[in-house]
């Protein structure tokens, strides 16, 4: 039989928090997975990521709430009761032990039969794609090569659960990309339900099939990529989608109907909005810079000056300031001079708007 992971329906936080001290490094966290999702846990440095991981693992004792694999309670069991495979961003390899013994590493604490032992050792390698290197100490392989025995280490138990925090990070752009894609492919070909911490964006978006962002040890929203990429519902989880200009202003007609204007320095911006934003209210509309260009004075259009512009290929990626001193990045077909005034605009359906501190 080959390596199958056991089955379920799905693993439920039901507000879990955490403290350390006085500090809440999560509040209230509920949230369900359904088998055979990868979820990407996504949010800034410090914002509970890794502790959502290590309560769901068992490493940390949660503080309140619990958590559930379908009616059984696991909070309180201990990491190896819950039997979840972890995969962690310094690969935690044993050296001493080569391929092969790592990877059987955990069968061998189960006591499993030699001859099944084997065949899943056999199979797990073959997955991760390391034929030909089992009899290698770690220290004889790639950074590559120790997350994939990391990967296999952590699959071989037939997990319900595949918990992997940043396994990414200590590898170079080029082998992170091939990572990624072998990291989907096995989690496709193993059926697997998995819970990946990133604070990489674009890897979050390529990975999962559910992002939850997270601030502040609280969820701020739950959405596909598409759905959080297209319509974030609160200004900073737009900022970590890639909304890198933000300005703020206030709050001139809301037509109730997905559609507001904001005054900003003086000039007057159109944009979507999913909020209710009452007139006079502070709010900001925020543009990635993909979609802010150079245009004509008038809607969406505010003008600043020059201050840097680079070279990309394709085109010039500038960035300006404003008469009041807010900073943009935009593109632009041509190079201009910095120092040059400019007037900067985006599309009506290209601009969010959001409420101050929503
Ligand atoms: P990073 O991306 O930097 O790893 P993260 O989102 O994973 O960040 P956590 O490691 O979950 O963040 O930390 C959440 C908060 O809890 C932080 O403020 C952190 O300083 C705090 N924290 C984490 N572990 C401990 C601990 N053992 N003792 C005290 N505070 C802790």
């Amino acid at each position: 039989m080959p390596i199958a992971l056991s089955k379920f329906d799905e693993v439920r936080l039901d507000h879990v928090s955490r403290d350390f001290g006085s500090l809440n490094a999560l509040r209230d966290v509920s949230l369900t997975i359904k088998r055979g999702e990868f979820i990407a846990l996504l949010g800034p440095s410090g914002c509970g990521k890794s502790t959502t991981l290590n309560c769901i693992a068992g490493l940390l004792p949660v503080t309140g709430g619990s958590i559930w694999l379908d009616k059984t309670r696991v909070d309180t069991l201990k990491p190896e009761e819950r039997g979840f495979g972890m995969v962690f961003q310094n690969y935690a390899l044993f050296p001493h032990l080569n391929v092969r013994q790592n990877i059987g590493f955990g069968l061998k604490m189960r006591n499993t039969p030699r001859v099944e032992m084997e065949r899943k050792i056999d199979e797990a390698v073959a997955l991760v794609r390391l034929k030909g290197q089992e009899h290698k100490l770690p220290g004889q392989l790639s950074g590559g090569q120790q997350q994939r025995v990391a990967i296999a280490r952590a699959i071989v138990i037939e997990p319900p659960l595949v918990l992997m925090d940043e396994p990414l990070s200590n590898l170079d752009a080029k082998l992170r990309l091939e990572m990624r894609a072998e990291i989907r492919r096995i989690h496709n070909e193993l059926g697997a339900t998995t819970i990946y911490v990133t604070h990489d964006q674009d890897e979050a978006l390529s990975l999962a099939d559910r992002i939850v962002v997270l601030r502040d040890g609280v969820i701020r929203q739950v959405g596909t990529p598409k759905e959080l990429y297209e319509a974030p519902a609160h200004l900073d989880v737009a900022d970590f989608m890639g909304f890198r200009n933000k300005l703020k202003g206030k709050v001139i007609a809301n037509d109730g109907d997905g559609r507001a204007v904001i005054d900003v320095e003086g000039a007057t911006f159109r944009g979507v909005t999913r909020q209710a934003l009452p007139i006079g209210a502070a709010a900001f509309v925020a543009i990635r810079p993909d979609d802010l260009m150079l245009g004509e004075p008038g809607i969406n259009a505010l003008k600043a000056t020059v201050e840097t512009i680079e070279y990309r290929g394709r085109e010039f990626v500038g960035t300006a300031r404003s008469a009041q001193g807010a900073d943009f990045v935009f593109r632009s077909h041509h190079s201009i001079a910095p120092g040059g005034s400019i007037h900067l605009t985006a599309s009506d359906d290209r601009v969010l708007v959001f409420a101050d501190q929503a």
